[in-house]
């Protein structure tokens, strides 16, 4: 038969957008549109509805919470200025005030600036100590 000849030869059509868990959308080559894609996840509709839906659940929680006020929270120029932030953020996170992916993107951040002030602090001690020694 022509048609099954022409199956054979032909790469079977596959939809290029991903499922939710990363994997290759798997919709069969006779469900796709016009544009190549499948219902779900064709752009010119919206792209993955599913996934659009959570992103926007994701981003209106984002935008209700408004987030520590700047003023309230103070500078981070010391250690005890990171351990005040820490403890702020934790009770943020405890009450709800925070959402726990803001709260824990704050902390890992507060964490870094320790680690570079601390990497800081020593090598200004290492100069003061060498400058001694060459004394
Ligand atoms: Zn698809």
């Amino acid at each position: 038969m022509a048609t099954s000849d022409k199956l054979e030869t032909e790469q079977p059509r596959r939809c290029p957008g991903m499922k939710a868990d990363g994997s290759p959308c798997r919709v069969p080559s006779e469900m796709l549109l016009a544009s190549g894609w499948c219902l779900l996840h064709d752009p010119a509709r919206g792209a993955d509805r599913t996934g659009n839906a959570t992103l926007g659940g994701v981003k209106a929680g984002a935008k209700r919470r408004k987030g520590l006020d700047p003023d309230a929270l103070g500078k981070l120029e010391t250690p005890e200025d990171a351990m005040r932030i820490s403890a702020r953020l934790t009770i943020a996170a405890a009450t709800g005030e925070l959402a726990a992916p803001q709260v824990n993107a704050a902390l890992s951040a507060v964490k870094e600036w320790r680690k570079a002030y601390e990497a800081d602090v020593l090598d200004k001690r290492l100069d003061e100590l060498e400058r001694r020694g060459a004394r």
